[in-house]
């Protein structure tokens, strides 16, 4: 589900007074998708239920991660770029073709059996950028990826700025991709 532009560009991590405030337009409205996807993904598991079938979801936010690894057991992005939703920019979020990079995701794991889709066969945004993540990270957790990276990310410098800040989408508001006026 898409986030709205006017709503991350309220999300700073170089909040001085008053920006505290108008920042939290960001986490409350990403509460808000959270929770409409979250809400979305229990009707589905419901009707698979009532077609015989098992579902587990995998909430938008709060689902199975662990902190003391940055990890979780199955990576949404991934999911999401292998069943041809988007694909892997270079900050390492995932890039839709309708609104770039500001989405939220949920999954359902589920054993339905349904036709499967294919990634998405499009050229990269990366490379017809300025680098504008790379540029833009206050703690240069981002990194010009190598042959054969889709990304390259100190996920532990993102991590720990993010902590010490309250927030940051510096990388996710300076992504031209998705932007009909970028
Ligand atoms: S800001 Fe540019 S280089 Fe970074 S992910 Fe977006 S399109 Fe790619
Ligand atoms: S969220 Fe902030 S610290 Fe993390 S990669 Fe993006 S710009 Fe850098």
């Amino acid at each position: 589900m898409e986030l709205f532009s006017e709503t991350v560009n309220q999300a700073t991590s170089k909040a001085v007074i008053g920006d505290l405030t108008l920042r939290d337009l960001y986490r409350t409205n990403t509460d808000m998708v959270n929770g409409y996807l979250n809400w979305e993904g229990y009707k589905i598991v419901k009707s698979l239920h009532a077609q015989g079938f098992k579902g587990l979801l995998l909430p938008a936010d709060g689902g199975p991660y662990d902190s003391r690894l940055l990890e979780g057991p199955l990576s949404y992005r991934h999911a999401a770029e292998t069943a041809g939703l988007g694909i892997i920019g270079w900050h390492g979020l995932l890039i839709t073709p309708e609104y770039g990079p500001r989405v939220r995701l949920a999954c359902i794991l589920t054993d339905t059996l349904f036709a499967s889709s294919t990634p998405l066969n499009i050229a990269s945004p990366c490379f017809k950028c300025s680098d504008n993540c790379i540029k833009i990270c206050p703690v240069e957790a981002i990194g010009k990826p190598q042959v054969e990276e889709a990304y390259r990310l100190d996920k532990y410098a993102c991590c720990s700025y993010y902590t010490a800040s309250g927030m940051c989408a510096e990388c996710l508001k300076a992504c031209p991709a998705g932007k009909s006026s970028p």
